[in-house]
């Protein structure tokens, strides 16, 4: 297959429940984040995965460092509708009792839980509840003879790493896996993903590691993923930031959306300005950017500095405004509907989106 054939090509995948939401298979590629909260604070972890939620995630995994976390699954559950995935480092104890409390999946390493029994109980327990285990291979954690072969803990190292580890899972009959293969640097991550597409089934957890904070680490994110979800891999995403749940749901929505993967809510595009700019243009954008935030209506809303190439770009979208000295020229589907003075931009084009929305329900 040459690289425009694989192009969105999402690849074949053997569905995971996790909860209620099916990880692979058709379903749509689902978004994931980790609350920052201690779990043994149900109160303020339950309102945590409620904001995510709310934000738009469709799975909320939480840290389980000790039997109290793993207890505190169970109140939680009560409480809230997704699915939890408890999240576990080196007792594997901790990840039965989190199964056995009502979490939908665990997230295990299987270069920190004690060795392949351990592994196994965890991943028969899974089966046994119905939950989904995630094997999260990372660069941390391939064994020390695959290191002493490839010099550094290469992509193909993390894959034979990860291949180790099915081999042995799928001989002893485990189900609901999911993969992971993390690493902080994007290309040996797009390697890692790319390499294992050609060895597994099972559908992969895809995201860049400790991608950092702020602007880089969204930078970062998206490169990642971005590049996986483009050449077809990739059934559920965790944008890791240094930053709340809500900021990485938000941005998981934005690169899916961006993509083409799916859709969320309203795109808005604008032109970056040019010497043939007469408004200020960035406030407009940017308010009319944070007004339509979270709205779920996907439409595309142009905001266009002058009235030479403003048109142009304001008639293909749903609705859109090409801004001149005095004002601006509103647009709704290719047509034309009014002018508004500069002062009132934001509150015409938002009126014409409210239409749109209203149009759109009937
Ligand atoms: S739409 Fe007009 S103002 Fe905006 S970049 Fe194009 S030419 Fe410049």
């Amino acid at each position: 297959m040459n690289a425009v054939d694989m192009l969105f090509k999402r690849r074949e995948t053997t569905p995971v429940r996790c909860g209620e939401v099916i990880i692979g298979g058709e379903s749509p590629v689902s978004i994931q984040t980790m609350t920052t909260t201690d779990t043994r604070d149900v109160q303020k972890t339950t309102a945590e995965i409620q904001e995510a939620v709310e934000a738009g995630a469709d799975i909320v995994r939480v840290a389980v460092p000790d039997k109290e976390a793993a207890e505190a699954i169970a109140s939680i559950k009560r409480q809230v509708k997704c699915p939890i995935v408890a999240d576990i480092h080196y007792d594997y104890r901790l990840a039965i009792m989190a199964l056995e409390n009502g979490a939908d999946k665990v997230r295990v390493n299987p270069g920190n839980i004690g060795g392949p029994e351990n592994l196994l109980a965890v991943a028969m327990k899974a089966k046994e509840r119905g939950a989904a285990i995630r094997i999260g291979v990372n660069s941390g954690s391939v064994p020390k003879d695959l290191i002493a072969r490839y010099g550094s803990p290469t992509p193909e190292a993390i894959v034979e790493a990860a291949k180790r580890t099915l081999d042995f899972l799928e001989d002893h009959q485990a189900t609901g896996i999911v993969l992971s293969l993390k690493s902080s640097s994007v290309p040996d991550t797009v390697r890692a993903y790319a390499l294992m597409a050609k060895e597994t089934k099972w559908p992969f957890h895809i995201g860049i590691t400790e991608a950092g904070p702020g602007i880089p680490g969204i930078i970062k994110s998206t490169a990642g993923i971005a590049s996986l979800l483009t050449i077809g891999i990739g059934d559920t995403v965790r944008v890791s930031l240094t930053g709340s749940c809500v900021e990485e749901v938000r941005t998981a929505q934005d690169i899916l959306q961006a993509v083409g993967v799916s859709s969320f809510g309203p795109n808005v595009i604008s032109c970056p300005t040019c010497g043939r700019t007469q408004v200020d243009l960035m406030p407009v954008a940017q308010e009319i950017a944070r007004k339509v935030r979270g709205l779920k209506i996907p439409m595309t809303i142009a905001v266009m500095g002058c009235p030479v190439n403003g048109p142009g770009e304001a008639r293909e979208a749903d609705v859109g405004i090409a801004c001149g000295r005095d004002g601006g020229i509103l647009f709704s589907h290719g047509k034309v509907v009014g002018s508004v003075r500069s002062g009132d931009m934001v509150s015409a084009l938002m009126n014409l989106i409210h239409e749109e929305i209203q149009r759109r329900k009937t």
